[in-house]
């Protein structure tokens, strides 16, 4: 099997397992008690919160656990919106490409009576600090814009966003799932005061994420009992989870530029060769992307006969979000970038990590050929556009 649908998730890092192992057996303490068990699994809750924060240049008491990326950016918005509301401040700035977790949210927070602005990405998939500087009026309570895409991976201008943001006193929530573990992130440097980070996105395990929240921005209490997460998240923790993405940020802060041009290499021999295929457009800018992403689109033919056929010859990739997947509707991201509908259908993401191999991508390379060779071969669409019965569009 050739796995590349690493934006959708990842495989667990060995080393990361090992190290989560002892937490299902030998140190199953509560960190809440207060008997010695219970003290052993505060410090290693403790040293985890840590290693996250000194990744991110934040200060410890500034991480909170969550179970995930979309956790972790409902209440990131919920809460700006709420402390927004009672100031009387009820717009939000965001980007047209978010994630379903921001944009589910935003809608609704619309229905409590904020108004949004979803800033356009124009052809390259990025936003105009300039539009964001325009956006802005006196009732901005949040401005949340993600770090890289998880369709295209382009990357947008987080630290003058950021800066921005600062100047005008305003929240900047970043989701950065997909950036965490590829690009180094200063939450200081940058003017982030949220941010967003799901584990399996980075070779940690699912189920476990955390917000980064800034000491002087405030957080409203998600979820009541206990007095975990300085009493705002309460339920025993999952200390295996938190232990694990520990150590798998810690691994891919450290890895993070041997990965980076490993995946970059093998990323732009897709692009250069898959590119050499007719009426093909890769889709978000080139060079200002993750270097494990890989996003075309293949004239007269459909995502998902592409997809299933891929899959025949053991290569998992996606045409998107895996959360899009499924419904007939083209991706949002896809649309933004200026596509009509019916190439935006017939787009292909691939996704590549640091086990990735030089092999799998030869073979990738030769199977797309391959496939879309075939069904071109049997669309109705591309034979029409052969017989000048319809036009190009790329
Ligand atoms: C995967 C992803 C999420 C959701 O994270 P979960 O941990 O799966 O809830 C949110 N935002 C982006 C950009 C993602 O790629």
């Amino acid at each position: 099997m050739i796995y590349l649908d690493n934006a959708g998730t990842t495989k667990v890092d060995s080393k990361v397992l090992e190290s989560m192992l002892p937490f299902f057996s030998d140190i199953y303490g509560n960190a809440s008690s207060l008997h010695s068990s219970g003290q052993v699994a505060k410090e290693h809750l403790e040293e985890a919160r840590q290693k996250i924060a000194s990744v991110l240049n934040a200060n410890a008491d500034e991480i909170y656990f969550t179970s995930g990326g979309s956790e972790s950016d409902n209440w990131a918005i919920a809460s700006a919106c709420k402390f927004g509301a009672l100031k009387g401040k009820k717009h939000i700035i965001t980007s047209a490409i978010e994630h379903h977790a921001v944009l589910h949210t935003l809608d609704e927070m619309k229905k409590q009576g904020f108004t949004i602005t979803y800033l356009p990405v124009y052809e390259n998939g990025i936003v105009k600090v300039e539009d964001l500087k325009n956006a802005i009026t006196n009732d901005t309570c949040l401005v949340t814009i993600m770090f890289a895409n998880n369709e295209i991976g382009t990357i947008q201008p987080i630290k003058e966003i950021g800066k921005v943001c600062r100047e005008n006193n305003i929240i900047f929530h970043t989701d950065a799932v997909q950036a965490i573990g590829h690009i180094k992130i200063d939450v200081d440097d940058m003017n982030i005061d949220m941010l967003s980070l799901s584990a399996h996105k980075f070779h940690g395990p699912k189920g476990i994420g955390a917000l980064y929240c800034r000491k002087q921005t405030p957080l409203f209490n998600l979820i009541y009992g206990g007095a975990q997460e300085k009493n705002r998240r309460a339920g025993t923790e999952n200390l295996a989870g938190i232990v694990g993405m520990a150590n798998a940020l810690e691994i891919a802060n450290e890895e993070i530029e041997k990965v980076s041009n490993h995946e970059t290499i093998l990323r732009d021999k897709l692009f250069n060769e898959l590119s050499k295929i007719p009426h093909s457009k890769i889709n978000g800018d080139k060079e200002n992307r993750l270097p494990n992403n890989f996003n075309m689109c293949f004239e007269g033919i459909e995502g998902e006969s592409l997809l299933l056929l891929l899959d025949d010859y053991g290569i998992q990739a996606s045409s998107g979000s895996a959360c899009t997947s499924g419904s007939l509707d083209p991706s949002h991201v896809l649309l933004a970038l200026g596509l009509p509908h019916e190439v935006a259908h017939g787009s292909l993401r691939l996704t590549l990590s640091k086990y990735t191999t030089k092999e799998e991508i030869d073979k990738t390379i030769s199977a797309v050929n391959d496939v879309v060779k075939l069904l071109r071969k049997m669309s109705p669409v591309w034979d029409e556009l052969q017989k000048g019965e319809r036009n190009h569009v790329i």
